[in-house]
């Protein structure tokens, strides 16, 4: 018996330790079967974060199942990622709701905040702030990005401006600048424009790094191709990003 409550304690001992290592876990979705430049930038993405893990002491699990997307599997993560991809099924949709509407985190990337008349999910569009996809440069080009807010945790360590590697830019309409409750951080500087060859974006807001203050999440629009974490300005505001979107009260 003594010895019994001698191995229980051991094990709780350890369980402790082992929290206190890892003090939280990211779930982070990705796709195989998408446009080849977004599985390049998932497959870039899950050893920087797994690294940034090691470092931050958080533990990054990356699955191609979106059927993991359940509220039971949800239960013991603190953030959910998506690289460049999205919910499919209703049942994928409805437990990433209750979990966002309960205090989940989320951190988004490129396509992953992608919706059009076809999507038919009002809810996920008020959630990104209700910008719909309206337009995209082609091909893939670095671009200046301009701080909106330097005091924020997520770009505070950035000087301003950016020089943000080759990235395919989305543009929103309406802009989800304009929404009271979306706190733009980071956009487009107005000198790229025109911006593209194939397909150019002449003009407007861009809003590049934005949070809808409402829920505990982050857009970022980078995350085409392999080429994102080349600059290491940008993978501080990439590692920092994903520590805020955990953390936020
Ligand atoms: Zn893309």
């Amino acid at each position: 018996m003594k010895r019994l409550l001698l191995i229980v304690l051991l094990l709780s001992t350890l369980h402790l330790r082992a929290q206190q290592t890892n003090t939280f876990r990211v779930l982070a979705f990705y796709s195989e079967t998408v446009e080849h430049d977004h599985v390049d930038f998932a497959h870039d993405a899950i050893p920087f974060y797994t690294a940034a893990g090691r470092r931050d002491h958080f533990e990054f699990v990356a699955t191609k199942d979106w059927d993991d997307l359940n509220a039971e599997n949800l239960a013991s993560y603190q953030l959910v990622v998506w690289l460049d991809d999205f919910p499919h099924t209703p049942q994928q949709r409805a437990a990433f709701e209750q979990y966002m509407e309960h205090g989940g985190g989320w951190l988004g990337f490129h396509i992953a905040a992608y919706n059009d008349k076809n999507t038919h999910w009002p809810w996920f569009v008020s959630f990104l702030g209700g910008g719909v996809f309206y337009g995209n440069n082609w091909p893939p080009l670095p671009a200046t990005l301009v701080v909106d807010d330097p005091n924020h945790p997520v770009t505070r360590s950035l000087s301003t401006p950016l020089k943000s590697p080759p990235n395919e830019w989305y543009i929103w309409k309406p802009s989800p600048r304009l929404n009271p409750d979306v706190k733009v951080l980071m956009s487009l500087a107005p000198e790229n424009y025109p911006i593209g060859l194939k397909d150019v974006i002449t003009g407007g807001d861009l809003p590049v790094v934005w949070t809808n203050t409402r829920y505990r999440m982050l857009y970022l629009n980078m995350g085409h191709g392999d080429q994102i974490f080349k600059s290491e300005a940008q993978n501080k505001l990439l590692e920092d990003a994903l520590l805020w979107a955990a953390h936020k009260p």
